[in-house]
């Protein structure tokens, strides 16, 4: 049975192809090439930014049978068999499922028996910080003086449940998030090798919504492509999922800044009995406003933004500065807090928008004060005769 090619279904074949992660490739690489291989590993950071697969690909990397290599040849038998997940010698253990020091201490048994085909015995412990105390302790005796053959390779989101007795007896390596860029990239590359056409401004959303897990941008690029007939566009992606369209963002901004109460709240209705939830347009509308401050502060990337900057409202910079923007941003950030424990969060999302449309007159105190400041010292540099009163005081 063929599969339908996925982007999630994707996975790194060899180091060479694992994104966003270069400082860990290139030490990996290093010490592949070196030949000073480690006898535990242990990779940490946020989840499904490729640790298991470099898990897995340093696996092969080590036992492919064309020898030690970054690429290895993904044909051999022990290529193709740590692939499917059946190599005698690479065994996969679920950290969050085998907690037990029982668990722990069939690994210490096993470890003195050398692999079966390959030349090294692979434990990859996948969540190893979920390991109980004692598990813990177990391990440690075997990770320090390991037989030559085995490799441990320890992944964790959680690297500061790990002691660091174990920590300090693997050669550690930090994977981040990755960036936006990046992960754009690797999604345009599936378009072209699934043929889907796609407008730029829609696969950015994507890796944005995706906060740099490349696990989670194909899963989401997975369900847009299977709404998108062959093109992925900004539009099918908010109506499908129900988002606001940018459009309407900025026509409720620019009526807010016009002061139409009831063009506003009209919108708004509109919106909502379009199929976005109170919730969703909480969200998006911070985002819109984000990054409307992002474009007052110069902050200019599309990377950053989503968009580029001339599909916001110019009347939105023409009008308001960015204490302004600031303020109404921090309103729709509180009601999205307090949204959990409103009895009508529609009613309340209106009493915003309502709120909303005095933006242009918000003055904050600071630049209350500011303002004050600068007339008083007006004031004080004035002749008298510009303060009416003052003459009368002293006749008196
Ligand atoms: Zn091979």
């Amino acid at each position: 049975m063929e599969f339908e090619v996925t982007a999630s279904r994707k996975r790194p074949q060899s180091l060479v192809e694992l994104s966003g992660q270069d400082f860990v490739v290139a030490t990996l690489k290093n010490s592949i090439e070196s030949g000073r291989i480690a006898h535990a590993y242990l990779f940490s950071g946020p989840r499904g930014v490729g640790k298991t697969s470099s898990a897995r690909i340093l696996a092969r990397s080590l036992n492919c049978e064309e020898g030690a290599s970054i690429t290895p040849c993904g044909v051999c038998s022990n290529c193709k068999e740590i692939a499917r997940g059946n190599s005698m010698d690479v065994i996969e253990i679920d950290g969050a499922s085998n907690t037990g020091v029982n668990d722990i201490r069939e690994i210490k048994d096993e470890v003195l028996f050398g692999p079966g085909s390959s030349r090294y015995k692979i434990y990859i412990i996948d969540e190893v910080h979920m390991l109980s105390n004692s598990a813990f302790n177990a391990l440690l005796k075997t990770i320090e003086e390991p037989p030559p053959y085995i490799i441990f390779i320890f992944a964790t989101t959680e690297i500061h449940k790990v002691p660091a007795t174990i920590r300090s007896r693997c050669q550690q390596f930090n994977f981040r998030l990755v960036e936006l860029g990046e992960i754009k990239r690797l999604l345009s590359n599936v378009c072209e090798e699934l043929s889907v056409k796609y407008d730029e401004d829609a696969l950015f959303w994507i890796a944005r919504e995706s906060t740099g897990s490349v696990r989670d941008a194909y899963t989401l690029f997975d369900q847009i492509v299977s709404f998108s007939e062959g093109h992925i566009t900004l539009d099918k992606i908010r109506e499908k999922l129900g988002l606001i369209g940018m459009d309407q963002l900025n026509e409720l901004m620019s009526f807010l800044v016009e002061e139409k109460q009831d063009e506003s709240l009209e919108l708004l209705d509109g919106i909502l009995s379009g199929g976005v939830s109170v919730e969703q347009f909480i969200i998006d509308m911070a985002e819109y406003l984000r990054n409307i401050l992002f474009i007052f502060h110069g902050v200019k990337k599309e990377s950053l933004l989503g968009y580029t900057e001339d599909r916001f409202s110019s009347s939105v910079f023409e009008n308001l500065n960015s204490r302004q923007i600031e303020w109404a941003l921090e309103e729709v950030i509180t009601l999205f807090r307090n949204i959990r424990y409103s009895l009508n969060p529609r009613f309340e999302l209106e009493l915003l928008i309502s709120r909303l449309s005095s933006i242009r007159y918000h003055i904050d105190p600071k630049a209350l004060l500011e303002e004050l400041g600068r007339m008083k010292a007006q004031l004080g540099t004035a002749p008298m005769q510009a303060i009416p009163g003052e003459d009368l005081k002293k006749k008196n």
